[in-house]
C-alpha cells in the first residue's frame, strides 16, 4: 500500500472504532484530552479477552509465574533508585514560530536543517532533556516531601516487592512476576491514535534468574512472546523481531528485542523482552538498604537474581489486533447485487462478541421465544449478542463489522414447521466463509466453544 493508502486506511479503522463502540476520545464532549483514551463495549470486552488471555498462558498454566497487582501512586525514592527521576525524559524541542513543543528524535530534517511538522518552520530551539513523568501531591501539605508519582511502568512494583512474594510463594529460580495494570507518560507527541498515549496499560512479567541462564531465557522468552501473538490472530508476516544494538540498549541490558508490528502508520514497537542483568534489584538494595537476594538451597550461595522482562503494551496489542483485523470484501445485499462488505477477521478467541442470536423474524412471537432459549443457552459459556432489528442481512453485516465470528439463526425449521427432523436446529453462520450449516441447538455450545478457546 502506498502512504496515501496507508492514512486512508487508518482513518477508516478509526472511524469504525468510534462508530461501532471500540475506542473513544476521552472527554470528547469538552474537546477531548490529548493522548487520552477511553474503551467503549466493544473495546472493553477486546481489551479484556486479551489481557486475560496473556493472564492464562503467562500465569495460570505455568507452575513457575505468580501474579501482583501494585499501586499507581509511587513512592519517590522507588523512582529515584530506578533511575526514573534522574533520567527518564525525551529530549524536547519548541518551535519558535507556532510555539509546538516537539520530540527532537522524532524530527524530519529538509535540506539539513530541522523542521517543525507543524508549521514548517525551521526556528527551532536547541534539545533539552523533558521528564515524562506525572507527579501529583499526596495529603493536604504542598511541601515536597508530599510528591509521589503516577507510576511510569509496572515493572518497578514488582521488584520492590520481589522479596515479599518470594517469601510467600517459596518459588525457586527461575520463576516470574507478572502484572497487568495502568502507567502513565507525559509523552510530548501523543499520535497515531492510542499507539501513544499518555495513560495506557502494560502487561509485564519480571523473570528472575541466576545469571548464567539469562541469555538462554531471553531468547527462550522471545520466542514464547511471538507464539503469543500468533496466537491472539496477529499474522505472523506482520511481526518483525528487531535485534536492539548495544549503543540504542539501556547500558544495564545484556540483550533486547523489540517486537514490531506492521501498522498502518508504520513498523513500530509492540513489545520489549530485555534482559536487564540485575540492575533494578541491586539499585533498591543500594537505595532501600534491605537485601534483596536468593539464597540457592543447593548450592549454599546468596545472590541477587538477574531478571528477564517481556513487557508488552494492552493498548498497542489492542490496535495491533483491530488494525489486523480490519478487511474488506464484497457480498451480496438484500437483492441479490454485490456490495462491500466490512468485515473484522478477529480470531475468535479475541472477538468481543462470540454468538449473535437471531430470531428470523421479530413480531412470531415463537421465534423470538426459542432464540431467547438459544442466547440462555449460551450466555453462561460466553458473550452472546441478541438482534431481532431489520432484515437477517443487515443483521449478519453489523456483526461482520464487529468481528463476531459465529450467528445463528432461528427460522421455521427451528420450531418444526417443515419437519420434525429439522426441529431445534438453528444456522450456525460463519463470519469468514458466510457459509451456513445446519446445527442441532444442543450441540451449539460445544461447537462453538471448540473453537473460541
Ligand atoms: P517507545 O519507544 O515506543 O516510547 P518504550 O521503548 O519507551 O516505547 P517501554 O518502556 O519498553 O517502551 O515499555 C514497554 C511497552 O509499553 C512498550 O513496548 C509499549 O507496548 C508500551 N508503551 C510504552 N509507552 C507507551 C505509550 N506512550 N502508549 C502506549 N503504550 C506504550
Amino acid at each position: 500500500m502506498t502512504g496515501k493508502e496507508n492514512a486512508r486506511q487508518m482513518e477508516k479503522i478509526v472511524s469504525l472504532c468510534k462508530r461501532r463502540g471500540f475506542i473513544f476520545q476521552s472527554s470528547e464532549i469538552y474537546g477531548g484530552l490529548n493522548g487520552v483514551w477511553d474503551y467503549g463495549p466493544l473495546g472493553t470486552e477486546l481489551k479484556n479477552n486479551l489481557k486475560q488471555y496473556w493472564w492464562q498462558v503467562m500465569v495460570r498454566e505455568r507452575d513457575d509465574v505468580v501474579g501482583l497487582d501494585g499501586a499507581i501512586l509511587t513512592h519517590p525514592a522507588v523512582l529515584k533508585a530506578s533511575g526514573h527521576v534522574d533520567t527518564f525524559t525525551d529530549p524536547m524541542v519548541d518551535c519558535r514560530i507556532c510555539k509546538a513543543r516537539l520530540r527532537a528524535d522524532q524530527l524530519a530534517e529538509k535540506n539539513g536543517a530541522r523542521q517543525c511538522p507543524n508549521c514548517g518552520g525551521k526556528d527551532l530551539t536547541e534539545a533539552r532533556p523533558f521528564n515524562l513523568m506525572f507527579q501529583t501531591q499526596m495529603g493536604a501539605s504542598a511541601d515536597p516531601a508530599s510528591i509521589a508519582y503516577l507510576r511510569p511502568e509496572t515493572a518497578q512494583s514488582i521488584f520492590v516487592q520481589f522479596k515479599n512474594v518470594l517469601d510467600v510463594s517459596r518459588k525457586k529460580l527461575p520463576f516470574g512476576i507478572a502484572q497487568i495494570g495502568k502507567a502513565f507518560r507525559n509523552e510530548i507527541n501523543p499520535r497515531n491514535f492510542t499507539f501513544r498515549s499518555r495513560e495506557f496499560e502494560q502487561m509485564e512479567l519480571e523473570y528472575f534468574c541466576r545469571p548464567e541462564q539469562g541469555m538462554d531465557l531471553l531468547a527462550y522468552w522471545l520466542k514464547e512472546r511471538i507464539r503469543f501473538y500468533e496466537e491472539i490472530g496477529i499474522s505472523r508476516k506482520r511481526l518483525h523481531v528487531l535485534d536492539v544494538p548495544e549503543k540504542e540498549r539501556a547500558f544495564y541490558s545484556k540483550g533486547t528485542f523489540d517486537i514490531e508490528y506492521e501498522f498502518p502508520f508504520g513498523r513500530q514497537e509492540l513489545e520489549g523482552v530485555a534482559y536487564r542483568t540485575d540492575y533494578d534489584l541491586q539499585q533498591h538494595v543500594k537505595a532501600g538498604g534491605k537485601p534483596l537476594d536468593y539464597f540457592d538451597e543447593e548450592t549454599k550461595e546468596r545472590f541477587v537474581p538477574h531478571v528477564v522482562e517481556p513487557s508488552a503494551g494492552v493498548d498497542r496489542a489492542v490496535l495491533a489486533l483491530i488494525c489486523d483485523a480490519y478487511d474488506e470484501d464484497s457480498a451480496p445485499d438484500e437483492k441479490g447485487k454485490m456490495e462491500t462488505r466490512i468485515v473484522m477477521r478477529f480470531h475468535p478467541r479475541m472477538a468481543p462478541i462470540k454468538c449473535a442470536i437471531f430470531p428470523l423474524l421479530r413480531n412470531k412471537e415463537a421465534l423470538v421465544a426459542k432464540a431467547r432459549e438459544v442466547q440462555a443457552l449460551l450466555r453462561p459459556h460466553m458473550n452472546v449478542f441478541y438482534d431481532e432489528g431489520g432484515a437477517i442481512g443487515r443483521r449478519y453485516r453489523r456483526q461482520d463489522e464487529i468481528g463476531t465470528p459465529f450467528g445463528v439463526t432461528i427460522d421455521f425449521e427451528t420450531l418444526g414447521e417443515k419437519g420434525e427432523e429439522l426441529r431445534d436446529t438453528v444456522t450456525l453462520r460463519d463470519r469468514d466463509s458466510m457459509k451456513q450449516e445446519r446445527v442441532a441447538i444442543k450441540d451449539l455450545p460445544q461447537l462453538i466453544l471448540s473453537k473460541i478457546h
